[in-house]
């Protein structure tokens, strides 16, 4: 299978290399050149595999001939050995209340199970191509410590992850500075997020310091993330679905970057039978705006909410949705995006504006629905949610055959909880002991400067050289 910019200035490239890629060195998003389509024989055929046989089949139909089959089968299944769950992301029903459980990994959210395997195929890459890799990530909360424990004592791999100060939960700051293996690299950047990611973006959008520091990118613009988020769409509708093709199920998924349910619109493309996909946000609404109005428009400021991994201005996994909105005119995206970067706003017109609406719902949540909604949950069933979770739960109301995704584990936000439902959820084992370990990180001004002056002092003592 061969990959494309959305922007058109790419040559078409393999699967190994648009991973190795991350962003495309024309600014823009990879994407394969075809949607590959399931038939409901293959759905049904598919519904009764475990996750890791069904990983093998939806990533097979993506990596094409480049991974041999027995070679893709051990990187999924050593991936997915880390999870503490047999079934990987269980459904769980609750009081007629179905939700996919996707933080039973090694950090207790659902970017594991994109980053687990994103470590082991980037692992395999290197040794297979020869080289080294020097990753560059920023964080909201969840993804960094995720990308850290898909990578930490990775022969091949230095891993530099950027955090806003003071903006993720003591928990997961732990989780990401408290790995000490000698590749894994801290920085607290004193700004936002959206700070934070405009510093990687300009780093990369570097295209020299890119190659000469051969910088590469777990965040969610890379394919191979998207691609094992799809799985657990697939894995879920089997669950609830019996096997019967026909079967229209919904999915309600809390939302930042856009990545994890434009992995279920890529499900809902390749023919898995979704009804509604609900792009459930917290106050930072910019996607819910979209939805309702047609314009894509940044809005005044940051909002800090008790979802911080959804804390975010600027979805960038939503110019792969554009693409496929405007059916692969990467002329018309490029010049979108560039309207975007001057202006802070684009629009689409008013037949996309309704193809939008057919394609996904929409839905902001306050936080005092979130804090809400984890007391109704807990009261009705004695089920905790994780903030992220309720605010999907919550979007969900009202809806049948619906799945609400549950993309971290509730003992990671323990004050939201608390003040939820004045209890604390019990910890899974992987958090336990986190806050007595000693951590490990620079604090930088949020400067491209900084970032690049800390980097370039690191890998020149040897490290990743
Ligand atoms: C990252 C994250 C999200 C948002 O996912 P996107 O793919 O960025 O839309 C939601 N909840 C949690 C817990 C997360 O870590």
């Amino acid at each position: 299978m061969n990959y494309l910019s959305t922007r058109g200035g790419v040559e078409p490239v393999g699967f190994a290399q648009a991973v190795m890629m991350g962003l495309a060195t024309d600014g823009g998003l990879l994407v394969p050149e075809r949607i590959p389509q399931v038939d409901a024989a293959t759905l049904t055929a598919w519904s009764k595999l475990g996750f890791q046989d069904l990983a093998l089949e939806v990533l097979t139909l993506f990596v094409g001939e480049e991974i041999p089959r027995q070679h893709l089968r051990t990187l999924i299944e050593r991936s997915y050995a880390t999870f503490t769950h047999p079934e990987v992301t269980p459904v769980v029903e609750q009081d007629g209340l179905r939700i996919l459980e996707l933080f039973h990994g090694p950090t207790a959210a659902f970017k594991d199970v994109a980053l687990q395997f994103l470590g082991n195929l980037f692992e395999y890459l290197l040794e297979r191509d020869g080289g080294q890799l020097n990753i560059l990530g920023a964080t909201s909360g969840d993804t960094g410590s995720a990308a850290i424990y898909g990578v930490r004592g990775k022969e091949r791999i230095q891993i530099f992850i950027l955090h806003p100060k003071g903006r993720v939960s003591p928990i997961q700051e732990r989780q990401m500075t408290t790995v000490l293996d000698a590749n894994v690299h801290n920085i607290a950047v004193r700004g936002t997020f959206d700070d934070a990611q405009g510093i990687v973006k300009a780093l990369f959008n570097d295209l020299s310091f890119k190659s000469s520091y051969r910088l590469g990118a777990v965040n969610s613009i890379n394919w191979a993330r998207i691609l094992a988020q799809t799985v657990y769409y697939f894995y879920a509708w089997g669950r609830v679905a019996e096997g019967d093709p026909g079967k229209r199920i919904s999915f309600s998924v809390p939302t930042g970057n856009f990545g994890d349910v434009f992995a279920g619109y890529l499900a809902k493309r390749m023919g898995l039978p979704v009804d509604r996909l609900v792009i459930a946000t917290n106050r930072n609404d910019i996607l819910t705006r979209f939805i309702q109005t047609g314009r894509y428009a940044v809005g005044d400021q940051v909002y800090q909410t008790l979802s911080p991994a959804m804390d975010i201005q600027i979805a960038s996994n939503f110019e792969r949705y554009l693409y496929y909105l405007y059916d692969g005119d990467s002329a018309t995206v490029r010049t979108l995006l560039e309207q975007m970067q001057r202006s802070g706003h684009l629009e689409v017109d008013a037949a996309r504006h309704a193809q939008a609406c057919a394609d996904f719902d929409a839905a902001a949540v306050t936080d005092e629905e979130t804090q809400a909604q984890i007391r109704a949950t807990f009261a009705a069933t004695g089920y905790i949610l994780c903030p992220h979770t309720a605010v999907g739960v919550h979007a969900a109301r009202g809806r049948s055959d619906i799945i609400c995704l549950a993309t971290a584990h509730p003992a990671k936000f323990v004050d939201a909880v608390r003040d939820a439902i004045g209890r604390e959820a019990a910890q899974p084992l992987s958090l336990q002991g986190l806050m007595d370990k000693a951590p490990r990180c620079v604090d930088l001004d949020a400067t491209v400067d900084a970032v690049k002056a800390q980097l370039e002092a690191t890998l020149s003592t040897g490290a990743g050289a």
